[in-house]
């Protein structure tokens, strides 16, 4: 039964996960792929540049942080320093600002001051004056008259003493001469240290008789800011006069210049804190300093500190890369973090796509076996059903092969009946010849006869043996068998036929060609088709039929040809139909063909009808009986045998 091919279907599709990552990707964004690739390769750019700007913008705000707490911390430094160095200054300066004034505590002092002459008591005001001084820590103590004279003073024991030297040119002595308490600012012309010069009028009855002098050194003062003068980022404190020059410095090259020519304003922060630039030559260190300031309200000068900002900066600087640092390990940390969570992504979809795709192979796998399954069952039940119609043909065959037996008997029984008649009309003959030279006494003409027929008989027994064994319905024994001696023997059945039909038999075969196979059924084929061509004969000019055979490939090639009619295309193809016949009924059963080629091919070899330029060709091949052993180069045919039966 014919079975509609299956479908062809296509193969599945490959499942790797690059081809499924990339897939995915093109399906997701949906962009052509140099778009997609662009797209990219732009986000890691803007990713780098979002994190530059970040990086830049968390420095700055931690730079700008750090400064003002910076700043913050220096103000609240320095304006304690400056409490301190402001304390110390008061102290310092108001334990000595009244000394002028204990000095005169027992009117001796008028006394001398009205009698000016050298005396006892210029001598006990001289000594009284140095005591005070050594004991207050005054630079000088000295008594003026109204002149400017100095009438007592205590370095009078000294050589260099100024004992009558006229002071009234100095500022502080004129000013106290003028009657008003002079605190002024001095510089002492020989060591050029800066000192205080305190003085005040002494005042009787609205005349003042003189005044009384005391000289002060800053110098102790100053000593203690020298450490800070050495510290290159230490706070400077310096004291700048009314006129607002410098009159006490840690830096002894900033003394006595203007303020303005040391420090240039820089900026003002928040809270008031004033940024200056130093710009004196030799300071130690320059930059941008903090300046902080208050009055000395006792002598109208004012104290100011400058605090190196150079820590600040550095702090800031500091703080902006430790920002900097910090966001960019955190913004690396957080493209890792993005990062690993979207190969994971990528993984857990490729893992999904990889399922999802197994499942369907699965499934296709799944419904391909049942597809199978079913097939191989309809396959089975077509086996099984050809299997039973096998064996019901090979039934109907071998009762085919029976009954073509017998209508092939029941054809060759005109010629049997003419072989075996023409024999037995002879033995008639011969036996009445035999009885009439047996009473004439003529034994040897009557030995002649006999032996006549004994030899008519026994062709009439060959005869009739072979009408028995294309009756007979018996197993084929198959061996080795002299295929000269079939095609003889086929002849020979044929022979009376071939005769009267005036037809040309040509045999070439090889010799001693013995092939494998029941001689018997071997002659039966060969008679079938050697009549076949005596039939395809008939009408036509010229008749010959041939019997060759060659060794091929190992085995035996027997080629039955005739020059009549030939096979039609059409007829080619119903050639092997049982029944089929082109013969008029009583000539022809259509079952020659059919059964020839199954005696073939129970001897393995396979019965065709060869395409030929003119006439039939008829071939079969069989085994060589000594294929077995070693089958040799193919033999070749005899001189042809040409001969007419
Ligand atoms: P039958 O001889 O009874 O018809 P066969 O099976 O022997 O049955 O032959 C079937 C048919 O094959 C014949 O009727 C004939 O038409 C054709 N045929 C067989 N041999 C030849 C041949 N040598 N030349 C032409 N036709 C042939």
């Amino acid at each position: 039964m014919a079975q509609d091919a299956p479908p062809v279907r296509p193969p599945p599709p490959s499942f790797s996960p690059l081809a499924i990552a990339c897939d995915r990707h093109s399906c997701q964004d949906g962009l052509n792929p140099s778009r997609s690739r662009l797209a990219r390769r732009a986000v890691p750019l803007i990713g780098a540049l979002l994190m530059l700007a970040l990086v830049a913008l968390a420095a700055t705000l931690a730079y700008a942080w750090g400064e003002r707490r910076e700043f913050a911390r220096l103000d609240d430094a320095a304006a304690h320093q400056l409490d301190l160095y402001a304390a110390v200054l008061d102290i310092e300066l108001g334990k000595q600002a009244d000394l002028p004034w204990l000095i005169d505590a027992d009117g001796e002092i008028e006394s001398l001051l009205r009698t000016p002459e050298p005396n006892a008591i210029r001598g006990a005001v001289n000594r009284r004056l140095t005591r005070f001084a050594t004991r207050s820590g005054a630079l000088w103590a000295a008594v003026i008259d109204g002149r400017g004279r100095v009438v007592a003073t205590s370095d009078w024991y000294r050589p260099d003493s100024q004992l009558d030297h006229i002071a009234a040119s100095e500022p502080c002595v004129a000013e106290a001469l003028a009657g008003q308490d002079a605190r002024r600012f001095a510089v002492d012309p020989t060591s050029g240290a800066p000192e205080v010069c305190l003085a005040r009028p002494l005042v009787r009855d609205g005349r003042t008789l003189g005044a009384l002098l005391v000289r002060i050194s800053l110098e102790p003062i100053e000593a203690t800011w020298v450490d800070a003068a050495f510290r290159a980022e230490s706070e400077k404190p310096l004291v700048v006069d009314q006129q607002g020059m410098v009159i006490m410095s840690s830096v002894p090259g900033w003394k006595y210049r203007p303020l303005g020519s040391l420090t240039v304003p820089s900026r003002m922060l928040p809270g008031g804190v004033q940024l200056v630039r130093l710009q004196a030559p030799g300071s130690p260190g320059t930059g941008l300093h903090v300046l902080h300031e208050r009055p000395l309200a006792r002598f109208g000068w004012r104290l100011l500190i400058l605090s190196s900002a150079a820590s600040v900066q550095r702090d800031a600087r500091t703080a902006a890369w430790g920002a900097g640092t910090l966001v960019t390990c955190i913004a690396l940390l957080l493209m890792l973090v993005v990062q690993r969570r979207r190969v994971v992504a990528q993984k857990l979809a490729t893992r999904a796509a990889l399922q999802r795709a197994n499942d369907e192979l699965e499934a296709k796998v799944r419904q391909r076996t049942a597809e199978l399954e079913a097939s191989n069952r309809e396959l089975r039940h077509e086996i099984d059903e050809r299997h039973h119609a096998e064996q019901v043909l090979r039934q109907a065959q071998e009762e085919l092969v029976q009954s073509g037996k017998l209508a092939l008997l029941g054809q060759l029984s005109a010629g049997i009946s003419h072989e075996l008649g023409q024999p037995l009309t002879a033995l008639r003959a011969l036996a009445a010849n035999g009885r009439l030279l047996l009473d004439r006494g003529r034994g040897d003409q009557v030995r002649e006869n006999l032996s006549s027929i004994a030899s008519l008989v026994e062709r009439m027994g060959r005869i009739t043996s072979q009408l028995k064994a294309f009756t007979r319905k018996s197993p084929s024994s198959v061996r080795p068998v002299a295929l000269a001696d079939a095609v003889a023997n086929a002849c020979q059945l044929l022979a009376t036929r071939l005769q009267d039909e005036d037809i040309t038999l040509r045999i070439e075969l090889p010799d001693a060609l013995e092939v494998q196979c029941d001689g018997y059924r071997l002659e039966q084929v060969l008679v079938n088709l050697m009549g076949n061509a005596a039939d395809a004969l008939r009408g036509t000019a010229e008749r010959r039929l041939t019997v060759q055979a060659e060794v091929t490939g190992g085995r035996a090639r027997v080629r039955v040809i005739d020059s009549g009619p030939g096979i039609s295309a059409a007829l080619n193809e119903r050639l092997f139909e049982p029944f089929f016949t082109t013969k008029p009924p009583g000539e022809g059963l259509g079952l020659g063909l059919v059964i020839s080629s199954h005696i073939v091919r129970e001897f393995g070899g396979q019965l065709r009808s060869v395409p030929a330029a003119s006439g039939a060709v008829f071939e079969f091949d069989l085994a060589l009986a000594d294929a077995g052993t070693d089958a040799g180069p193919p033999a070749l045919p005899t001189p042809s045998e040409e001969r007419h039966v």
